[in-house]
């Protein structure tokens, strides 16, 4: 696999092209951002860890009939990907009340949710990734109804597999987002990256913090939890 031209370059992670037009190689940076990009710094370690945790769950959700777009872990921070045209939905899932929904809704961080929830937010910085619900994702075109309904069935899937793994590790799976998108042939693929930069993750014993709100929210400790997280993942691999 010959790596190519840099295509992209995001807040975390960088894209370049391959030799093969349907693959991509994904490169994991220690940039770190929060509040669309008003917050910057960088945690040491952190794109290898997210490349590695990433790369592991999505192998793990493959294997559960959940189609991805992994491929190969190349190294540390590098990843083969399937090339896909991203649906521009964030696609937030949520079992316990956190960050922007507690604050929405006036609920205390922690309550359990009675049933898992899904939303949507429309993916554009320049707009703050505002609230979407399916009817306007459609309605704009960003989506099918029935790519909608997949989303939305392999968002649950995935929160159950993912939970009932996290609960092993000791963690408590509070909520993620997900992006997903469309290879060539119009198929839904589970996209982006699941790490700690975009899920919840609380000790289930002492409720501590082991993600990325350690970082937007000045808590210290960011490297050493993004380290303790990697640590009960690969003991359960
Ligand atoms: N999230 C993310 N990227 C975003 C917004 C949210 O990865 O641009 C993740 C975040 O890490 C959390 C979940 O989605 O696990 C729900 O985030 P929330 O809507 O509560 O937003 P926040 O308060 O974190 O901005």
């Amino acid at each position: 696999m010959i790596k190519g031209a840099q295509l992209y370059e995001g807040k975390a992670k960088k894209v370049f092209a391959t030799d093969d037009p349907d693959l991509l190689i994904v490169s994991y940076k220690d940039d770190a951002t929060a509040f669309n990009g008003l917050k910057r710094g960088t945690v040491a370690g952190k794109g290898a860890i997210n490349n590695r945790m990433s790369n592991a769950l999505m192998q793990r959700l493959q294997q559960r009939g959940i189609p991805t777009h992994f491929v190969q872990e190349l190294n540390d921070r590098e990843t083969l990907v399937r090339r896909v045209d991203i649906v521009p939905l964030e696609v937030i899932v949520r079992n316990l009340a956190a960050g922007s929904f507690a604050k929405h809704y006036g609920v205390e961080e922690g309550r359990v949710l009675q049933t898992p929830t899904v939303e949507f937010s429309y993916k554009n910085d320049a707009l703050g990734d505002p609230l979407m619900n399916a009817s306007h994702a459609v309605a704009l075109g960003l989506a099918t109804p029935q790519e909608i309904d997949t989303i939305q069935t392999y968002a649950l899937r995935i929160n159950e597999e993912l939970r009932a793994f996290w609960r092993t590790c000791g963690v408590t799976l509070v909520d993620f987002k997900l992006e997903f998108g469309r290879l060539r042939n119009g198929a839904i693929v589970l996209a982006d990256e699941i790490s700690p930069d975009t899920c919840r993750f609380w000790d289930s014993e002492t409720g501590e913090k082991l993600d990325k709100d350690r970082f937007r929210r000045d808590l210290g400790g960011v490297e050493e939890a993004y380290r303790e997280i990697m640590r009960r993942l690969t003991a359960r691999l």
